[in-house]
């Protein structure tokens, strides 16, 4: 295995959602890691040009495709897609998500379903169609980006947070599944980061947040990559099934 800033290729990364904020973030730091990279997006494709252009420079192969991961040929079309063009599939960092938040009264059956499908199912369905390469080479990471709000909820995000939840229930599952097969499934969970999921925040609500973090700042999507980044390197080879919080100490268990 070749050193970080090295030439030569250590691995293929798919990086769903990558296009902006915390999955941009995880494909920098893997392309200057040593991963060529296919990220894929759902609809923003001026944000999905940019993240190309950011990336050319890594001296990596990169690849970015429109695939909705929600739905099953979203999902087995971004991991054909990899396995195509790169293959092989080393990492699967399943980090595509949305919010839609509003108190449960107000609810309604299609701010549950999409919230639910893209940030759980969507997991699901990208797992599956990676696991198949990566019980072949009998290696394989997966990282799913979880939250905070999975581990200790909040209010007016009862679908998000369980689907949060979910995904680490699911992580545990599939981590006892696969692991006799040389591949680990972690989970990550994040506090507040700046990014354009958490723009519409209030001020006073930003500012209880601060307040409530002892490293007295928000995290970004950096703190995230260099997550993503152990749990992918060599060193976390003996860790699985577990949920790294990142989150500068905002919720303790
Ligand atoms: P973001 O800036 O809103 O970016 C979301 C990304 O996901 C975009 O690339 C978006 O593509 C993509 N996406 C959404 N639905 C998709 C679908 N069905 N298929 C494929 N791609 C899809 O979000 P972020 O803040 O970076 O969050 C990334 C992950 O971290 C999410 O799972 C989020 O729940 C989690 N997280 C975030 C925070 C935070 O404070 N920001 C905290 C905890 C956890 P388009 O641009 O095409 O829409």
């Amino acid at each position: 295995m070749s050193e970080a800033g090295d030439s030569e290729r250590i691995g293929v990364a798919v990086v769903t959602g990558g296009t902006r904020g915390i999955g941009l973030a995880v494909a920098k730091r893997l392309t200057a890691d040593g991963y060529d990279v296919l990220l894929t997006y759902k609809g923003d494709a001026d944000a999905a040009d940019a993240a190309k252009t950011e990336l050319a420079g890594s001296g990596r192969q990169i690849e970015v495709i429109a695939a909705d991961i929600s739905t099953a040929d979203g999902a087995g079309q971004a991991i054909e897609a990899a396995m195509q063009s790169l293959g092989r599939l080393d990492v699967l960092v399943n980090n595509a998500g949305i919010t839609r938040d509003t108190l449960l009264m107000r609810m309604s059956d299609d701010d549950w379903d999409v919230v639910l499908t893209t940030n759980l199912k969507g997991a699901f369905l990208t797992s599956k169609a990676a696991i198949r390469p990566m019980l072949r080479q009998r290696s394989g990471r997966i990282v799913n980006i979880s939250s905070v709000v999975g581990q200790v909820g909040n209010a007016g995000q009862a679908n998000y947070a369980a689907a949060k939840a979910g995904l680490i229930g699911f992580t545990k599952s599939l981590a006892k599944e696969v692991g006799s097969r040389g591949i680990t499934v972690n989970a990550i969970a994040p506090g507040f980061i700046d990014t354009r999921m958490t723009a519409g925040l209030s001020d006073e609500m930003k500012a209880m947040l601060l307040e409530r973090t002892p490293l007295n700042r928000f995290g970004t999507p950096k703190d995230v990559a260099g997550a993503v980044a152990f749990l992918v390197g060599p060193d976390a080879s003996f860790i699985t099934g577990h949920t790294l919080t990142v989150d500068g100490g905002l919720f303790m268990p």
